[in-house]
């Protein structure tokens, strides 16, 4: 086993606590939450007081100050014990910095109190029914109307859509244009206008609610434009990183846990009278997959490491998301086999987080995309 170096005491205190949090508040309800679509409200209130959503907030705002490690550790708890409907990380890894980043000192001292105490809970608006990769072509238009802009268009698979009360959409504030031509807005989720779709039915991560959400000459507070008109599509290129690691991390704690359970599985299991760990098929399966999880587990440490000091790349935080998760859905899928059927019963973690990790490959940029980023940036001139 390599030691992890990125963590320290105080990271690893948090860790226990976030733990046991998430052991006693969410573990024990989680199944009703599946069934219910979406988590309870309260969890994130209750999240809220323990100082766990958006703990790198400055304190001039109500926040912690806290380092990136602490958000990893909360993804890390969250992956771990497969709770996939909690919507923070999208919460505090994705949507909040961008106010902290891009947001007006007027926009920081309204929204991020709340939203460190789970009051309001945010969510980003990028794709739509029409454009998913290709974020420049989106379709929703913000048009300038004296104080306002006036919203129109319409977004799909938001996550954090039901519970949303504040989403930063991604619009066209000038649709002749590109990517030069998007902007981002904080739009409250109570203006007239805006509707919320049905909690959309998927194949995993089902006590999390992912929406379509639909904009209808929403009116929104010209100052609710977030950061510069036409800058837009730069955010995006800056703040995905942070995103794509997220999501690596909580791939590879995900894997981690996949494993143990599956050891765990195989010592207890028997097949012609003794232990399907004493299958040299088991434990070659077990061996490889354990090889590769230690080579990635490093390899997302030391991205994390670069992180801290604001220096991870976007091409390297790209393969980081490309080889946690495609390695995230090879060891489940490896480990639903060693479960036999019962590793396709959802009373199973291991059939469930089979089923949530397959997104994975899909959000925060396909893999296909992980792809173009990495290639066009070996191919640059
Ligand atoms: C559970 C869930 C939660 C989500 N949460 C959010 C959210 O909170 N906010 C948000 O904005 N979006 C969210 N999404 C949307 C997600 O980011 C998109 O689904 C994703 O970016 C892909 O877009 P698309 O579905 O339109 O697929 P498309 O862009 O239509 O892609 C279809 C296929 O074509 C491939 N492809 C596309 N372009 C290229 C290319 N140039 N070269 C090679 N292959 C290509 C893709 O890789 C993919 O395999 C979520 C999706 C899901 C399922």
């Amino acid at each position: 086993m390599i030691p992890r170096t990125v963590f320290n005491a105080e990271h690893e205190q948090f860790r226990d606590t976030v733990r046991k949090f998430l052991e006693n508040e969410a573990a024990p309800f989680h199944a009703q939450w599946e069934k219910d679509g979406q988590v309870d409200r309260a969890l994130w209130n209750k999240a809220g007081e323990m100082g766990f959503l958006c703990p790198q907030v400055p304190e001039a705002y109500g926040g912690l100050e806290l380092d990136f490690g602490y958000n990893a550790i909360i993804d890390e708890e969250i992956c771990r014990l497969g709770l996939s409907g909690i919507g923070w990380g999208l919460h505090s890894d994705i949507a909040v910095p961008y106010i902290v980043n891009y947001g007006t000192e007027e926009q920081k001292q309204k929204y991020l109190a709340k939203c460190i105490s789970g009051e309001i809970v945010t969510a980003i608006a990028m794709t739509e029914p029409g454009t998913g990769s290709d974020l420049q072509n989106v379709r929703t238009t913000a048009i300038r109307d004296g104080d306002h802009y006036v919203l129109n268009g319409s977004k799909t698979f938001i996550t954090n859509g039901q519970h949303a009360d504040l989403v930063i959409v991604v619009a066209k504030t000038n649709p002749e244009e590109g990517a030069g031509g998007v902007s981002l807005l904080l739009v409250d989720a109570s203006l007239p206008g805006f509707k919320k779709g049905t909690n959309l039915e998927k194949v995993g991560m089902k006590a999390q609610d992912t929406s379509e959400l639909f904009f209808d000459d929403v009116r929104v507070p010209a100052e609710d434009l977030l950061g510069g008109e036409g800058q837009g599509f730069i955010y995006l290129m800056q703040e995905l990183p942070q995103e794509r690691l997220g999501v690596a991390i909580g791939a590879i704690a995900n894997a981690e846990a996949a494993l143990q359970w599956t050891v765990d599985y195989v010592r207890e299991r028997k097949a012609f009278g003794r232990p399907i760990a004493s299958f040299q098929n088991t434990q070659f399966k077990l061996a490889e997959l354990s090889s590769e999880l230690t080579a990635l587990r490093v390899f997302i440490d030391r991205c994390m490491e670069l992180h801290y000091e604001k220096k991870l790349d976007i091409s390297t935080a790209a393969k980081a998301k490309l080889l946690a998760t495609d390695f995230q859905c090879k060891l489940l899928d490896e480990c639903v086999q060693l479960h036999g059927g019962y590793g396709y019963m959802w009373e199973y973690p291991i059939a469930r987080s089979w089923a949530d990790a397959r997104v994975q490959r899909i959000y925060a940029g396909t893999n296909e995309i992980m792809k173009l980023i990495i290639g066009r940036d070996l191919l640059k001139d």
